[in-house]
């Protein structure tokens, strides 16, 4: 395996390191204590510059404005942005934007792609995607009590759904929603576009995550389908693949999400190092002199290193194997990776004290946000049990001595 990186690729990440540095972390504190939406001015500007730069939308297809970066070039280009919340968003590649854009590049019509898909990724409109229910485990999504009804033209959707992440602001919502209950389980649901300004569309509220509600992007909302009613053209896909496009979403989705907490880990690393070396804890004597601080900052260093190396090695299967056959890395790297980053932000935390739970750092932040790391895209104990069963297939039969 070739871990060297091209010079194209060096450029560019020279070029993100730089502007996440000068542009986006001193915007930092602004983002902690104000409103977000309140920021949108500042964020448009600095989304500007990184389009003038041509390094935006870094992994969409360059027919619609993207660069069409590979899997690999763009897993180390999302460590980098990793390094501040804003990366994502300032450089046009953000969730849940990113797997919207690839389904519907996928399997949209060319309807469905001038009218959502172009100025989607243009970074013009936003879009959320609206699968987890209420009442129901998120874990085993074919429990789904959505459904979408064809009543002449059109659907009328019904249902409660919530954490539809970032439709406060969003045009339109990806939904899933049972269209065939009569169909076997993975064939019942399909994926419907509805604009957020649809009848019966109903934003309940943004809920609070950790005692933060947040707003517009930064945000997790509870939504009510009431008699939702859009045109049966909005079905994205063949009626009942929802699943199957599910499916789609998620395999380079996770190399994506893992490579960014990679770079928040960097991120928390960085700041867990220089503040052990600048904190004098007794006359003449740095925190860093600690023994039992030194052990955490090897540990972490191996962690990363380690975590690193199996989400570039899981995205190297899936190009060389394809996603169906590196299913067991990807399922590793999702709990494996959200584990080293609750591990090391905690370490980091510990090593500010009690500024580490001020916003005066953003450890506080990551703190509280990704958390959510080992629930969503499939809690750890899922994925753990997932790599188990192949682990256990794979040995069935063998005589091992
Ligand atoms: C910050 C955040 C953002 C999200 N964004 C979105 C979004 O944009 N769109 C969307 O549709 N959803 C989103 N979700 C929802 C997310 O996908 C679900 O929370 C997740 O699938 C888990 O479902 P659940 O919450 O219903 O938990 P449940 O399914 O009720 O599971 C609860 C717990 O039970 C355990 N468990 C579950 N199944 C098993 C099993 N088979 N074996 C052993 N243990 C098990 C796990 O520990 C799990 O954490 C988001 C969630 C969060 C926290």
């Amino acid at each position: 395996m070739d871990f060297a990186v091209s010079e194209k690729m060096k450029t560019i990440l020279g070029m993100i390191d730089e502007f996440v540095d000068k542009e986006l972390i001193p915007l930092e504190p602004e983002f902690l204590t104000k409103p977000a939406r309140s920021l949108l001015p500042v964020f448009e500007e600095k989304r500007k510059i990184v389009k003038q730069m041509e390094l935006w939308a870094p992994n969409h297809p360059k027919e619609y404005g993207g660069m069409e970066l590979n899997l690999m070039e763009h897993a180390l280009v999302s460590e980098s942005l990793g390094r501040s919340p804003l990366g994502h968003f300032i450089f046009g590649c953000q969730a849940p934007d990113a797997g919207n854009i690839e389904i519907l590049h996928q399997f949209g019509n060319d309807e469905q792609k001038e009218k959502y898909l172009r100025p989607l990724v243009d970074g013009k409109i936003r879009s959320c995607f609206s699968m987890t229910e209420v009442e129901l485990p998120g874990s085993n999504p074919v429990m789904m009590d959505t459904t979408a009804v064809k009543d002449g033209d059109d659907y009328v959707i019904n249902g409660q759904k919530w954490y539809t992440s970032s439709a406060d602001g969003s045009e339109f919502a990806i939904v899933m929603a049972v269209t065939d209950p009569e169909a076997g389980p993975y064939l019942q649901a399909s994926m419907i576009i509805v604009p957020t300004d649809a009848p019966g569309f109903n934003l309940v509220r943004n809920i609070p995550v950790m005692g933060h509600a947040g707003e517009d992007y930064f945000s997790h909302a509870e939504i009510l389908y009431q008699n939702c009613r859009v045109p049966q053209g909005n079905l994205l896909g063949p009626e009942g693949h929802g699943f199957v496009i599910a499916q789609e979403r998620l395999g380079p989705g996770r190399i994506h999400h893992c490579m960014r907490w990679i770079g928040i880990c960097n991120r928390a690393f960085d700041l867990m190092v220089a503040r052990a070396q600048d904190r004098i804890i007794a006359p003449n004597r740095k925190l860093a002199t600690k023994q039992i601080i030194q052990s955490w900052i090897g540990e972490c260093a191996a962690d990363i290193q380690a975590a690193r190396l199996m989400v570039l090695h899981a995205a190297w299967r899936i190009e060389t194997v394809g996603k169906k056959e590196a299913r067991k890395e990807i399922s590793l790297i999702k709990f494996v990776v959200a584990n080293v980053m609750q591990k090391v932000i905690d370490r980091a935390l510990q090593v500010h004290g009690g500024l580490g739970m001020t916003d005066d750092t953003i450890l506080a932040f990551y703190y509280r946000h990704e958390r959510a790391a080992r629930i969503y895209d499939g809690a750890d104990e899922v994925h753990k049990i997932s790599v188990a069963k192949r682990i256990l297939k794979e040995y069935e039969g063998k005589k091992i001595r």
